[in-house]
């Protein structure tokens, strides 16, 4: 099993037929689970075996299929299952930190990620130095001996600068500081998190593992001991499980995942060559254009490029918003990694709660606009973007 190639396992890793013998993964909704004596209910709680459970907070069969799959497609010992991205991002860190840890984050990051480091974190004594992500300089500068732990996210949201997290996990092992990657804009696809160093690995499922818009959910990936010594004991009892209705949704995203990565990448890509030097666009943002800041290292380090744009467009707020306005196909919305093509207006959405400056300074400008590029025909997609271009 171990030898399948990631395809194979996104289909049949972690399955566990009921007596039935089901094709597809059943859906076990079930908040507990009964015992034949007393006696087995004892043992059970003393030392569960393996495969099985006591209450779903704590995991669930089909919980527990999708956490194996997804560890087999990372290439990890073990997963834990959250109810959201967030929940993965804040049972990862507060699982781990204690009062007097110190920290070292990229700046670049998800509103709510920078919500967890910024004032959850610091407000239980856990010190946070903050660095620009890019600059190998200041991750050296900021990590110290007593440094616990490095965040990133390997692909920023929204200005996708790529993190080059072999380097920073050189840096950070130095001093036996763990490597905590959100990769949820790298994707699993096309990133191998784990080979270049990572130590716990985080997605957001809701994003491209479901892909189709409809359940949030998160995982938490890494080494047995750090998964079932730190993870499990503060989740459990935290109570940020997935339930096992997502971890079906999970489970059946995961089956078409790779098809519908590459397919949306190769969309992205496409539409990047095609918008770059628009009259109306100042920049567009991109991994895989030769003019992107670190379109070596993102083509070093990820398989493909991702499905995600960046454009800044001329004419700042206004000029972004009768974009958006006119747009036919593509969605006005906030997730990420959909069937359906979504543009994003992050300087008054996603990241509305940051000051002007902070903004400024992480380049969220007024006038860019987030594309997560969907299942969509490329040709109708170009369509749509080009004639709400000339009406921006
Ligand atoms: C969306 C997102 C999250 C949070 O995930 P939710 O499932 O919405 O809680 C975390 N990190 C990144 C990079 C994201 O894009």
């Amino acid at each position: 099993m171990t030898d399948w190639k990631p395809r194979t396992k996104a289909v049949h890793s972690g399955i566990r037929r009921s007596g039935y013998g089901e094709v597809s993964e059943a859906i076990f909704l079930t908040q507990g689970f009964v015992y034949d004596t007393a006696e087995a209910a004892r043992e059970r709680f003393e030392q569960p075996g393996d495969d099985e459970f006591i209450y779903a907070r704590y995991g669930n069969p089909t919980v527990a299929m999708f956490q194996d799959r997804i560890a087999a497609l990372e290439g990890a010992e073990a997963a834990f299952a959250t109810a959201s991205g967030m929940a993965a991002v804040n049972g990862a860190l507060m699982s781990m930190l204690k009062a007097g840890d110190h920290v070292v984050s990229a700046r670049a990051l998800f509103g709510s990620c920078l919500y967890i480091l910024e004032d959850i974190l610091t407000r239980f004594g856990v010190e946070v130095t903050f660095v620009d992500g890019t600059d190998l300089d200041q991750w050296r500068a900021a990590i110290r001996p007593d440094t616990r732990a490095v965040f990133m996210e390997t692909v920023s949201n929204p200005t996708l600068e790529v993190i080059d997290l072999r380097a920073v996990a050189g840096l950070a092992h130095e001093v036996g500081a763990l490597v905590v990657a959100d990769n949820v804009f790298a994707t699993p696809v096309f990133s191998r998190a784990f080979e270049m160093g990572a130590d716990v690995v985080i997605y957001s499922a809701t994003k491209h593992i479901d892909g189709q818009g409809r359940a949030l959910g998160g995982v938490i990936l890494g080494s047995e001991a750090f998964i079932r010594k730190t993870v499990e004991p503060y989740m459990k009892h935290t109570g940020g499980a997935m339930s096992p209705f997502t971890a079906w949704i999970m489970l059946k995203g995961l089956e078409t995942l790779d098809l519908r990565v590459k397919a949306q990448s190769a969309t992205a890509a496409r539409l990047a060559h095609a918008l770059r030097g628009h009259a109306r666009l100042s920049r567009v943002i991109f991994p895989g254009l030769e003019d992107h800041p670190q379109h070596t290292l993102a083509a070093a380090q990820m398989s493909g490029p991702g499905t995600m744009l960046a454009l800044d467009l001329h004419g700042g707020q206004e000029a972004a918003f009768r974009f958006l306005d006119a747009l036919g196909i593509v969605t006005i919305s906030n997730n990420l990694g959909d069937a359906k093509s979504i543009a994003t207006h992050p300087a008054t959405t996603t990241h509305q709660r940051l000051t002007p400056e902070t903004r400024a300074a992480l380049g969220i400008g007024p006038g860019m606009v987030r594309l997560s590029v969907g299942l969509e025909d490329a040709d109708d997609l170009l369509d749509d973007l080009s004639q709400a271009l000339d009406r921006a």
